[in-house]
């Protein structure tokens, strides 16, 4: 399988340098030159596999050039192996027709665990092979640096840098980031906001200089290919589930980054039968604005009950873009260079492409509230702020009865425990077992000014450069 740029510009990579690399020389995102293609009689024949044999027959078509057999069926048993719930991805029934698929049962409870749990043991198989080292330096505001740290804990080639911004992430996440043990995990707290954590690791992967040329440096955002691929299987776990290929599934997708909703789209285009995929948004509803109107504008950030779908641009995006303009690289770089300067439409037949692909919604904290509410007034089950909106959106978008709606359940409740106070309920979501001391457990992190020299220096000391 061959990975190329959504802006055309750069070489086409194999599976292993796409791992590595993260974005594209020329700016773009990596997809795969073409994508595999499921038979409806080879889905059906998945019915009733465990998780990590349905991940592998996905996943395989686009590792096999990189990664033995045996390797990758032990990587998956390992990942999947620690989720604390056999099903690794169960359904709960929420109304006729109506489903939540659990993705929190990984170790830090977010759906991230799927794709980062992963991604750390094809790092560091990958650099073992090779005899390389890498740095993983990436921001966060909460999900995706706990999740990165624990999928990286035990990797012998890789070194983990997560920034965060200092007093500004809640009291779970950083504990969840800071009370990892491991002399390859290191966690900063700079004295500034997520903004400016971003911005230095994006400027540190444009001038790698601080590392002197020993290490590479690799990315765990969700512009990683990797990332996107593991999320594809539970979209077909969750239809293989309620009677797929057979039938038709309809899918409601809280969505920040448009990393998880885009990997519905491909499920779909790999013959998954997938009749209505919904982009549930917050207040910053950049996708809803476009799928409305034809216009992609950014806003300023709005904080919101739901910080993980907190963003300006969903830089997935691009991937979709791609497809939506017949894989032109040139019209995507066009297109996303005047993105940045003003508002950009796409041309009429396009934009009507799209709305045949997705419905929206965009959902306030009110309404986030209030679902969570209303959800366990009816079935004593407690939503997240996230999936929250998924439920409120799938319910606004529905178009079909028949067809099973589910909700993709990104995050435990316990995580974010003041939208559940905000909604009026009394209830205490607990912190499952594995969890429970979180609270005694002992933190290291290391407060930096907010001077990129001053963290490029701590982590070219502290890398473990042998
Ligand atoms: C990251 C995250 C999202 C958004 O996922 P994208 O792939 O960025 O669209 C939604 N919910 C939770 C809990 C998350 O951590």
């Amino acid at each position: 399988m061959r990975y190329i740029s959504t802006r055309g510009e750069a070489p086409a990579l194999g599976f292993e340098d796409v791992l590595l690399t993260g974005l594209a020389p020329d700016g773009g995102l990596y997809v795969p030159e073409s994508l595999p293609h499921f038979s409806l009689e080879e889905i059906r024949s998945w019915r009733g596999l465990p998780y990590t044999e349905l991940a592998f027959n996905i996943m395989y078509p686009f590792v096999e050039e990189a990664i033995p057999e045996a390797d990758f069926r032990q990587m998956l048993d390992e990942t999947y192996g620690v989720f604390t719930h056999k099903a690794v991805a169960p359904l709960v029934q929420l109304d006729t027709n109506e489903w939540v698929m659990e993705l929190f049962r990984g170790p830090t409870l977010a759906f991230k665990d799927f794709a980062l749990q992963l991604l750390g043991r094809l790092l560091d198989y990958v650099l073992g092979k090779r005899k390389e080292h890498a740095v993983i330096m990436g921001a966060t505001s909460g999900d995706t640096g706990s999740a990165a740290i624990e999928g990286c804990r035990r990797c012998e080639h890789v070194d983990i840098f997560i920034l965060h911004p200092y007093e500004r992430v809640s009291e779970v996440q950083r504990r969840q980031m800071t009370t990892v043990q491991g002399d390859n995990i290191h966690n900063i707290a700079v004295r500034g906001n997520f903004d400016d954590c971003q911005r230095m690791v994006k400027e540190s992967f444009g001038d790698q200089s601080f590392l002197g040329g020993k290490a590479r440096l690799a990315a765990v955002n969700s512009i990683n290919w990797a990332r996107i691929m593991a999320q594809i299987v539970y979209y077909f776990h969750a239809s293989l589930a309620l009677g797929g290929p057979d039938r038709s599934m309809a899918f409601s997708v809280p969505t920040g980054n448009f990393g998880d909703i885009f990997a519905g789209y491909l499920a779909k285009k790999m013959g998954l039968p997938v009749s209505q995929l919904v982009i549930a948004t917050n207040r910053n509803d950049i996708l809803h604005r476009f799928m409305s109107g034809n216009k992609y504008e950014q806003h300023q950030l709005e904080h919101t009950l739901s910080p993980s779908m907190d963003i300006m641009v969903s830089s997935n995006f691009e991937r979709l873009l791609f497809d939506l303009h017949g894989r032109d690289g040139l019209a995507v770089k066009q297109l996303l260079e005047n993105a940045a300067k003003g508002p950009v439409s796409i041309e009429d037949y396009r934009w009507k492409r799209v709305r045949k692909l997705f419905d929206s919604a965009a959902v306030d904290d009110k309404t986030t509230c209030n679902t969570i509410r209303e959800v366990y007034e009816q079935n004593q089950y407690l939503l997240d702020p996230h999936t929250a909106i998924g439920v409120h959106a799938a319910r606004a978008c529905r178009r079909d009865i028949q067809v099973p709606m589910i909700t993709l359940g990104t995050a435990h409740p316990a995580k974010f425990p003041d939208a559940i106070v905000e909604s009026g309920l009394t209830v205490k979501p607990e912190l499952p077992a594995h969890m429970a001391d979180l609270f005694e457990r002992e933190e290291h992190y290391t407060v930096l000014d907010n001077d990129r020299a001053d963290v490029q220096a701590f982590i070219a000391k502290h890398w473990k450069n042998t």
